[in-house]
């Protein structure tokens, strides 16, 4: 691409941004740098995506295995080595890395170890072990990524006040937690814990759990969190958190106080671009630290590029790579390559999983000046949740009232997370409720859910009762 510069590409930070951008970037023949301070993968793969769901894997074991008696399987004492569990998610992890390593060596990128720094419109200057070295490229990505956000009233020790990386990378648990936060990683790690016997108690500044999601799936989620014994504080304020050598002492809005072994704080992200030498090349983030982007991914220097969670839109695994892949071909030349954020699926990996795509129903009665037709179903109309004992969820579609075009679908219970692709395809085609009701699904499958969901917002689903008519009791 380039013969005045040492990389046609740099890009920094190597988490599921940086490393996909890096792969198709090379794959359209650019001779590509990664610059990586930290562990390849980044949040991702070291302190998020995949050690939580890794260890949340041996927890679903667990209960199952404490299960075994409904299905009329023996099994001995039933108990848990907490260091073991970290020590098969340590294992995971390390495949994983050696795979990106492996991807990185297989499409020629260069690796570098070292923390970056813009050093002018095409230099970034790199701080490692041995010392400070600067290249040169035609085209640099920024992917610098976040880290937890901190509270004033409760600053990490690392010990007794800590983050969400800190308790991914626990070998031994606390009796007892108070979880400040109740997004998604809040309510992953409380019932987590819960499910390995920890007293957990969540604290939530807003009236809700999981406040951006669809309201419905916050109160399965409350529900599941209250079955296992969770103590939820909702609409109330983390006043202050003292922390002794025994533990820490909470002190909420109204008076109350928790006491507990560890407080986790999971209130929001950081983003990392504050050393990140933006004014070298002209840019600057905002007050939370993002970086401004257009749709091609392009920051105010057009051959700067920025992707991922310091973008600021939608901080996701799978958003970062889709950014990436957008970037990376958008800067090899293909000049239509553009982000569309309308259809990004999310899951929370609670138990039962919370999976949505599209709007919730509260935006879709907004979008459609509230003409909307939405369907239920719940798994235990199913054989497959009754076969498999996963009968805790439902299935809600959200339609448009008028022309029966998919807007939204949200699904809780077992299997949520792998369901919700089928429904993530049939926004992205936009399709209606009559397509998913008339696809025809593989039976006995949990699956068949989101197609009974389209019948019954069509009036017609066949495992369930029909509605009561009007006048009638
Ligand atoms: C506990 C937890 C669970 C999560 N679970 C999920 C999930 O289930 N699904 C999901 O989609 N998302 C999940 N996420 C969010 C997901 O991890 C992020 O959205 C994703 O990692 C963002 O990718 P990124 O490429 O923007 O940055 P990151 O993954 O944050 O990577 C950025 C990298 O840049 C490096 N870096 C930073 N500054 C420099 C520098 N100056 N020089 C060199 N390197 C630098 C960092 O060391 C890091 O490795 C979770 C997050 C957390 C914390």
């Amino acid at each position: 691409m380039s013969t005045q510069h040492d990389y046609d590409l740099a890009v920094i930070g190597s988490g599921p941004g940086g490393y996909v951008c890096a792969i198709r970037a090379a794959q359209r023949g650019a001779k590509v740098v990664v610059i990586e301070r930290d562990r390849v993968g980044g949040v991702c793969l070291n302190v998020g995506c995949i050690p939580t769901k890794t260890l949340i894997r041996s927890a679903e074991v667990y209960s199952l295995a404490r299960q075994a008696g409904d299905f009329g399987v023996t099994v001995g004492e039933v108990g848990f080595d907490y260091a073991k569990v970290a020590a098969r998610k340590e294992k995971v992890l390390e495949t994983l890395r050696g795979g990106v390593r492996s991807l990185f060596k297989a499409n020629g990128i260069e690796y570098v170890a070292g923390t970056a720094r813009l050093a002018g419109q095409h230099r970034v200057s790199v701080a490692g072990g041995e010392g400070e070295a600067e290249l040169s490229a035609a085209k640099i990505v920024l992917a610098t990524g976040t880290r937890p956000a901190e509270l004033p009233v409760a600053p990490f020790d690392g010990e007794r006040i800590v983050s969400s990386s800190e308790v991914v990378g626990w070998t031994a648990l606390p009796e007892s937690i108070v979880v400040v936060g109740g997004g998604y990683i809040g309510c992953e790690l409380a019932l987590l814990l819960a499910q390995f016997d920890v007293k957990v108690t969540v604290v939530e500044l807003m009236d809700r759990l999981l406040p951006v999601g669809d309201a419905d799936c916050s109160k399965e989620v409350l529900k599941s969190l209250k079955r296992r014994k969770v103590g939820v504080h909702l609409g109330v304020k983390l006043e202050e958190v003292k922390a002794g050598k025994s533990g820490v002492k909470a002190r909420l809005s109204g008076g109350k106080t928790l006491e507990a072994d560890v407080c986790l704080v999971s209130v929001g992200r950081r983003a990392n671009t504050e050393d990140l030498g933006l004014e070298a090349a002209g840019l600057q983030a905002d007050e939370r630290g993002i970086v401004a982007v257009d749709e091609c991914l392009r920051t105010r220097s057009a051959h700067i590029y920025a992707i991922g969670d310091i973008t600021g839109k939608i901080q996701l695994a799978h958003v970062a790579s889709a950014q990436g892949m957008v970037a990376a071909e958008h800067l090899t030349g293909r000049a239509t390559a553009r982000m569309d954020y309308r259809v990004v699926p999310s899951v929370v990996f609670t138990s039962p999983e919370v999976a949505s795509v599209g709007m919730t129903e509260a935006e879709a009665k907004e979008a459609c000046g509230g003409k909307l037709k939405v369907g239920r179903f719940a798994f235990r109309g199913l054989g497959k949740g009754l076969a498999s004992g996963e009968t805790e969820g439902w299935v809600k579609v959200i339609a448009d009232g008028a022309t029966n075009e998919l807007l939204g679908l949200h699904i809780v219970g077992a299997h949520a997370s792998e369901m919700l692709a089928e429904g993530a395809m049939a926004l992205e085609l936009e399709a209606t409720l009559e397509e998913l009701a008339e696809t025809i699904h593989a039976h006995p499958t949990l699956p068949e859910a989101l197609m009974e969901a389209a019948e019954a917002a069509l009036g017609r689903a066949i495992h369930m009762p029909p509605a009561p008519k009007k006048g009638v009791s």
